[in-house]
């Protein structure tokens, strides 16, 4: 054990002083979520595929929710989300001392009404 100990006097750190010494992150990293809430429509494609299910959509109040502290930055949410307004950041969520969860209010985004007159023809038989 002491060869051990005095090798590691003199050897580079295998650690960093984290947050104050980050690493370089690399490209394509899949860090921090974050959400355009104006584009989203509540359809809860990501909170059942969440691996983790730290996502919560509720249509009725019409809001969209995350545990960032459960997420596993997995990217599965953000491969599914219909509309393209669920991504990652290229870095990581900043150490927090206190836990939250990201709040967002939405809305259900109505179709466009047919035009009158215009009924969509019967199904072939
Ligand atoms: S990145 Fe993965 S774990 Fe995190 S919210 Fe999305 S699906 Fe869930
Ligand atoms: S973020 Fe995307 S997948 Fe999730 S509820 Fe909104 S539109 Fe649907």
């Amino acid at each position: 054990m002491t060869p051990t100990i005095v090798r590691n006097f003199f050897n580079k750190r295998a650690t960093r002083m984290y947050p104050v010494e980050t690493r370089e992150m690399y490209s394509d990293v899949r860090g921090e979520l974050y959400i355009d809430i104006k584009e989203c429509n509540l359809c809860s494609l990501c909170a059942r595929a969440c691996p983790a299910q730290c996502i919560t959509v509720d249509r009725e109040k019409m809001t969209w929710e995350c545990d960032p502290f459960e997420c596993v930055y997995c990217g599965v949410c953000s491969d599914v989300c219909s509309r393209n307004c669920l991504n990652q950041h290229d870095k990581y969520r900043a150490p927090a001392t206190e836990k939250f969860r990201m709040h967002e209010q939405g809305e259900i985004k109505k179709k466009p009404k047919k035009e009158a007159g215009k009924a969509s023809p019967p199904p072939a038989s």
